[in-house]
């Protein structure tokens, strides 16, 4: 990362997890907007699926995502090649930082004052409109939920709607404080005022960003899903196109987008298909009417290439960025997408944010869940979100001995004092008599046993130790 690309961080304190936690659990407005949006998208969701063999589906999916990530090396070699040749320009960008150079160079070059985005949580991981800004090029963002929260200065606070968090009465109110629409309840009224807001951007905007959800080895193409139609003109209206996607999304061929986009739709937004689907594969031709002049490519790596290095931790590269693991979580429909104070919130957000802010800063992610699995039996390609949440709890005490610890800022959470009491109790049952004695000492004194452990039972009841130990229990039922 160069001393110049370093531009001042937009993001909340990660570390404050749970303040903010707590927060919006008394927050009965937040309490009552997550779950409403996530009661509608779990039910939508579920009667998309039907008729379909959804686990066959699924195994599919898998199989796509993890044949992909196999052959990731020679599967983003073909696509650059491919991308060269039908006339998009590759650019590599190791780190946020770096992207958001590329980016400004390629504005500067063509004097361009002005950029519009299409929705992208990679810009949001490089922090994209921010730098812009910083560097006198205004950003707008044109899908609805986007542009909403920037109008209220705040990040997403879903992966695929971001203004989740708000209900119609606030979106009212903010439009009229800051475009000065009536304050109107009629949720048409306000698309159609926004629309013709950003109409007239897209008009003048000299450069369009967008964000990608497939990439395609075999024939260069970029894929994106949208349901606004702003995806399209951010694409095609500006006179140049820059996309940006993480290195991850590359997929072999173009029948494997068939099955990831069936996934995808239902398990976001329980649609059988997005309005549009944009395949982009290169900029305008002689003989085209509409169409971008240069189209750029910036495959952004922010930690990927360190996740891919490990067996286990590499299923997190799977991901297709649907948000059903989210709209699933007891944590996240709870808590609201703002509190984690991560681009990606959920649990999607538990295993991949500790890659990018290092487990020092993001330590309290992977335990903010209660562990049950939902997230897993919903993900589209199957990943194991709660093995590799138990993997990232190991590498926050660390002291792991069977994975070697790859993630920056291991050991975060340590407590000596915690680490000698496992110490102590793995010591002990490695050792039968010294066990057995444990347990008949602990069965006879256990009147002395606290009813208070510290946090533990601030909501639960301490366990009581049983009056007599199973072996006890099993030798009196054979006598
Ligand atoms: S982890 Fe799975 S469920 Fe969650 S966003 Fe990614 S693909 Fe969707």
């Amino acid at each position: 990362m160069s001393e110049t690309a370093q531009h001042s961080a937009h993001h909340i304190d990660v570390k404050e997890f749970h303040p903010r936690a707590r927060a919006a659990i008394h927050n009965p407005q937040i309490r009552q907007n997550f779950r409403k949006a996530m009661d509608g998208l779990m039910t939508k969701r579920k009667s998309a699926f039907e008729g379909w063999d959804l686990e066959t589906l699924r195994d599919l999916g898998a199989n796509i995502r993890l044949r992909a990530l196999a052959n990731l090396p020679d599967l983003l070699e073909q696509l650059e090649q491919k991308l060269t040749e039908n006339g998009i320009t590759v650019h590599w960008a190791t780190d946020g930082d770096e992207a958001c150079e590329i980016v400004r160079d390629i504005c500067l070059a063509r004097n361009a004052k002005s950029v519009i985005k299409g929705k992208s949580m990679v810009s949001e991981e490089m922090e994209l409109n921010h730098y812009l800004e910083e560097q006198g090029i205004e950003a707008l963002e044109s899908d609805l939920g986007e542009y909403i929260v920037q109008l209220a200065d705040e990040t997403p606070s879903h992966i695929i709607m971001p203004a989740i968090h708000k209900n119609t009465e606030e979106i009212s109110q903010l439009l009229h404080d800051k475009t000065g629409t009536d304050l109107s309840h009629d949720v048409e009224y306000l698309t159609a005022n926004a629309r013709l807001q950003l109409r007239e951007k897209f008009m003048n905007a000299d450069v369009g960003v967008s964000g990608v959800n497939f990439a395609v080895a075999e024939t260069g193409t970029l894929c994106l899903v949208e349901n606004e139609g702003n995806g399209r003109m951010t694409t095609t209206v500006p006179p140049c196109h820059i996309a940006v996607t993480g290195i991850e999304k590359v997929v072999p061929n173009l029948e494997d987008v068939t099955a990831l986009l069936a996934l995808l739709t239902r398990s976001a937004t329980g649609q059988h298909i997005t309005t549009y689907f944009n395949m982009i594969s290169g900029p305008r031709k002689a003989d085209e009417l509409d169409g971008p002049e240069e189209v750029h490519v910036v495959l952004v790596d922010n930690g990927r290439s360190t996740i891919y290095q490990d067996d286990e931790l590499l299923d997190t590269l799977r991901c297709i960025r649907c948000g059903a693991c989210m709209n699933h979580c007891p944590v996240y429909t709870r808590v609201g997408g703002h509190a984690y104070g991560t681009t990606y919130p959920g649990p999607i957000g538990a295993i991949l944010m500790p890659h990018m802010v290092g487990l020092d800063e993001g330590r309290h992610l992977p335990t903010a869940s209660s562990l049950c699995g939902a997230c897993g039996e919903v993900c589209p390609v199957k990943i194991p979100i709660p093995d590799l949440l138990v993997r990232l709890r190991q590498e926050s005490v660390d002291g792991d001995t069977v994975h070697p610890a790859k993630v920056a800022g291991h050991g975060a959470k340590r407590s000596t004092v915690e680490a000698m009491i496992w110490k102590g109790w793995s010591w002990m049952h490695a050792r039968p008599g010294i066990y057995r004695l444990g347990t008949a000492l602990g069965a006879r004194f256990r009147k002395l046993q606290p009813g208070k452990i510290g946090g533990w039972t601030q909501y639960r009841t301490a366990p009581k130790l049983a009056a007599k130990t199973l072996h006890e229990r099993m030798k009196e039922r054979s006598q």
